[in-house]
């Protein structure tokens, strides 16, 4: 992308009503714009860095045997009634009535209608396990929408489901979500540690939170630091094995890490002390096993192998899409602006021609360009007619992993400088060395974009 031909509309004040650095961050960058209260827009960068995460989803999703599917955001009233969560849910829902007096609400979340799909469709425990999920919109009434993405009314949500004949397979089905979820986290460059969490309105008793640890998280936490010290890497599972995916789930859960929810001082106090941590974190997902408490109150059953009919166990497990990008640079920007994990940078490489209008150097950056852009990469390439500072403060703020610099200087010598954001420093190389050195830098860390 050429940025004279891009919507990149940057801010240089700092907007008045971002409390936290990622609300400020994302407007500066010009990535969102408040429509209403908890409702934005995502402009080109914010939408574009939105598509990646959702992409890491599905493959991590689809890699752990769970099937993409699309359901919508209006929902009939009537469902929520027969599971008594019409009544139940509050003024979180926002409720609708269209021109014939029904009654219809926005989706908070979708177990009833999966519920519903699914006992319409399946009649055998021959059809199980089955695990659907979608990413799709929703909205909550949040009394106090703030801080931008993290705590929207409207926000982006991976919700899936799984459906079992026993509960032994609804807890693998458990099991299999906390790998993926972490396996997905990582991949964005974070830290997200499952702690155990209360059930609120979904119900249920086994319950993981993942949490990402940040001052301006909005909730509070008590966990053995050693926690912090585990990290799923790259290691092969595979997700039909009952004994790894439970030996996963020890290995993650076994330390001390809960929210102030189900926080036990006692059991804390087992902590040494010297490990036991109390601070703040954002929560970033939720896993929850509920047994058959939306199949048993919507009829969702199975004919189990003697030909008997039996509810289903189920579960349910989200992922904020959108209030990721707020964790993400809650925990990874300096005071320039957003240093993106490689992971999911909207672009991969700044190009910076410090002499526009100069044919070496402009021809130099055009060959850069097409150079990246053959390896696979996703180059933005700054060829505005402004002053270097200018172009350097715009690539610090949207924070892209890595820049190359291109000017009259260098390129006598045959060399660009190659520079992380991360840590600020620089080389200089001829410009195939940067191209090889960024496609070695991106392998593994390639997903698909818009
Ligand atoms: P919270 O406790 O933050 O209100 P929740 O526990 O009610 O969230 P879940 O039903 O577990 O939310 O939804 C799954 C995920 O969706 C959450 O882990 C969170 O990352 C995200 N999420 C929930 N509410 C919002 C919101 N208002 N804005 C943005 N993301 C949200
Ligand atoms: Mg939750």
């Amino acid at each position: 992308m050429r940025l004279s031909r891009y919507f990149l509309p940057v801010l240089k004040e700092n907007p008045a009503e971002a409390q936290i650095v990622s609300h400020r961050l994302m407007l500066r960058a010009g990535m969102i714009k408040q429509a209403q209260a908890g409702i934005y827009s995502w402009l080109p960068l914010g939408f574009k860095v939105l598509r990646k995460l959702e992409n890491i989803v599905h493959e991590e999703q689809m890699r752990a045997g769970h099937i993409p599917m699309l359901m919508p955001t209006l929902q009939s009233a009537d469902l929520w009634r027969e599971s008594g969560r019409y009544d139940d849910y509050g003024e979180e829902m926002l409720r609708i009535t269209d021109r014939h007096g029904r009654d219809m609400l926005y989706g908070p979340t979708n177990e009833e209608l999966i519920t519903d799909i699914f006992r319409s469709h399946v009649s055998s425990y021959k059809d199980l396990p089955m695990t659907l999920y979608h990413i799709q919109w929703k909205f909550r009434d949040e009394i106090r929408p703030r801080f931008g993405v993290m705590r929207g009314r409207e926000f982006y949500m991976k919700d899936g489901y799984n459906f079992d004949l026993t509960k032994e397979d609804a807890l693998h089905a458990y099991n299999r979500h906390l790998v993926s979820y972490l396996r997905t986290y990582e991949r964005m460059g974070l830290q997200a540690i499952p702690m155990r969490a209360d059930g609120g309105p979904i119900g249920g008793d086994y319950t993981h939170e993942f949490l990402v640890l940040a001052e301006t998280g909005e909730s509070e936490v008590f966990y053995d630091s050693e926690v912090t010290d585990l990290s799923f890497g790259d290691r092969a599972i595979d997700y039909d094995s009952v004994e790894q995916c439970q030996a996963v789930l020890e290995e993650f859960t076994s330390r001390y890490a809960r929210t102030d929810e189900t926080h036990d001082e006692a059991l804390f106090n087992e902590v040494p002390e010297d490990r036991r941590r109390v601070a703040r974190g954002i929560e970033v997902g939720q896993i929850f096993y509920f047994g058959t408490k939306y199949s048993e109150a919507m009829g969702a059953t199975v004919q189990d192998r003697d030909g008997k009919p039996v509810p289903v166990h189920m579960g349910s497990h989200g992922i904020g899409v959108s209030r990721l990008l707020g964790a993400i640079i809650e925990a990874s920007h300096d005071d320039k602006g957003i240093i993106w994990p490689e992971g999911v940078t909207p672009f991969h490489a700044g190009i910076v021609n410090l002499k526009q209008g100069d044919e070496e150097a402009d021809a130099a950056c055009e060959t850069l360009y097409a150079a990246l852009e053959a390896a696979g990469l996703e180059p933005l390439y700054d060829d505005r007619n402004e002053r270097a500072g200018g172009k350097f403060a715009t690539m610090d703020l949207i924070g892209l992993p890595w820049r190359i610099t291109v000017g009259p200087r260098g390129l006598k010598n045959g060399v660009v400088e190659l520079t992380s954001r991360r840590t600020g420093e620089s080389e200089e190389m001829p410009p195939e060395e940067a191209v090889k050195k960024l496609v070695k830098i991106y392998e593994g860390h390639l997903v698909k974009g818009l």
